[in-house]
């Protein structure tokens, strides 16, 4: 009979490779387990840093690497590890471990995947309170999955793209040498999918030029539709790279742009009652402003009584309305043509109020495709408006994130393809063709 003890050890204890497990050990009152592996001998030692085979022992030591729960026990893995000469980094090294996370050498590889998986339905401080682990460790180890993924991402087939800029950090964690764009993230969003495909640092012009480059020339002449905002330089790019795409300048940036036009009117007029009626009315300062910003049919009835009053007072005020009214029916418009008349229809009743900034403003856009490819297209950045939740509440959860990179990715896991459903399999696919 063979002297040596059989144990029983589950199944999932023996995926070590090049380690078989010795010893179990239960603390029942820290609901603790200790697994001890012990080496095979015809193991083959390679380095941690340049991954070439090792020469003589120099040294070894042990170690406690935390590993998934079982029955919500915690568990360790124990077991020597050891430290040898690399001829080819002319240093002792520590032995690479298939299982242990490189970037985490107290965490098992299963452990570090599961810590992603979780953080994505979840924030990762909640994540390391779950399992006690340290909160810098899983932010780490978050990181460096999100990596690998990335490794063998694939940038599906898109035809119809949105480009919009997401404000990632404020001026104070400005580092030297970055300018006001560098707090900004482009965000690359499939209009038919409105998933998130690509995260771009900054929002400069360069950020859609890596994006372009990255999916080729080809899939660049299959893009039929760019949406924007037209104060961004990306139409040039756009046009650059993408040489059968329309360009769309998003809707809801334009009202933007206009009801700040318009706004600059009012206060021109405002300003020519002076001071002394602002006393008495304050109806264009301060909390009165967004009425105004609003649709009359969004407006209360108290709203309402309040710009009744004011356009008995001032009728420039009142053209303003009827122009903004205009303005905004003018994208309901069943085609160009019609939108085309709306707009020439501001434009002369901007013109008779004498309305400068608006004539101005106005005069910037009509003559553009971008602005009337809307009422081909139909295209707005709006789908992304959801997106812009989702990555708020992103920033929320973390309390806001220091690392560009590490926030790009977890856009790309949150509201794109960067997670278990789709990069996981990315990934080994890439992997078992290499
Ligand atoms: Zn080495």
């Amino acid at each position: 009979m063979d002297a040596k003890v059989q144990l029983y050890i589950p199944r999932s204890f023996n995926s070590f490779q090049g380690f078989s497990v010795k010893d179990i050990k239960e603390h029942f009152s820290t609901e603790h387990m200790e697994v001890i592996l012990e080496s095979h001998d015809d193991r083959i030692r390679l380095c941690t840093c340049c991954v070439h085979k090792l020469g003589i022992m120099k040294d070894r030591y042990w170690v406690r690497a935390r590993h998934l729960r079982v029955f919500n026990w915690s568990v360790t893995i124990n077991f020597w590890r050891e430290k040898r000469h690399c001829s080819h980094c002319k240093k002792t090294r520590s032995e690479w471990i298939d299982f242990i996370c490189p970037t985490s050498p107290h965490m098992t590889l299963e452990l570090a995947w599961w810590i992603n998986r979780m953080s994505e339905i979840s924030a990762v401080l909640q994540v390391s309170k779950l399992d006690s682990i340290d909160k810098m460790s899983c932010y780490a180890v978050d990181k460096y999955i999100l990596t690998r993924l990335l490794q063998g991402y694939q940038i599906p087939d898109v035809t119809q793209i949105s480009v919009d800029e997401v404000y990632a950090r404020g001026p104070i964690q400005r580092k030297k040498g970055e300018s006001r764009d560098d707090l900004f993230l482009t965000v690359i969003v499939d209009q038919r999918t409105h998933k998130v495909i690509w995260v771009s640092k900054s929002r400069r012009k360069e950020a859609l030029d890596s994006f372009f480059e990255m999916i080729g020339k080809e899939a660049c002449q299959r893009i039929k539709v760019v949406t924007c905002d037209q104060h961004r330089g990306y139409a040039e790019r756009v046009r650059q790279y993408c040489a059968n795409a329309s360009l769309v300048w998003d809707k809801f940036h334009l009202v933007q742009a206009f009801n700040e036009a318009l706004n600059e009117e009012r206060k021109k007029e405002w300003d020519k009652y002076g001071e002394q009626s602002l006393k008495e009315d304050d109806l264009l300062a301060g909390k009165y402003k967004y009425i105004y910003l609003t649709k009359s049919a969004n407006r209360s009835k108290t709203d309402r009584r309040h710009i009744e009053e004011d356009m008995k007072k001032n009728e420039r005020i009142a053209k303003m309305e009827l122009i903004k009214e205009h303005f905004h029916k003018m994208f309901h418009c069943q085609d160009k043509l019609e939108a085309q008349i709306m707009l020439s229809e501001c434009y002369e009743w901007a013109w008779q109020a004498k309305a400068f900034h608006l004539l101005k403003w106005i005069m910037s856009v009509r003559e553009r495709n971008e602005f009337w490819n809307y009422f081909e297209h139909r295209l707005t950045s709006g789908v992304s408006e959801g997106i812009n939740r989702a990555i708020k509440t992103l920033k929320w959860m973390a309390y806001g994130y220091k690392d560009m990179n590490y926030f790009a990715l977890k856009i790309m896991q949150r509201s794109g393809y960067l997670n278990h459903k789709y990069a996981l399999q990315w990934m080994y696919q890439k992997e078992t063709n290499a």
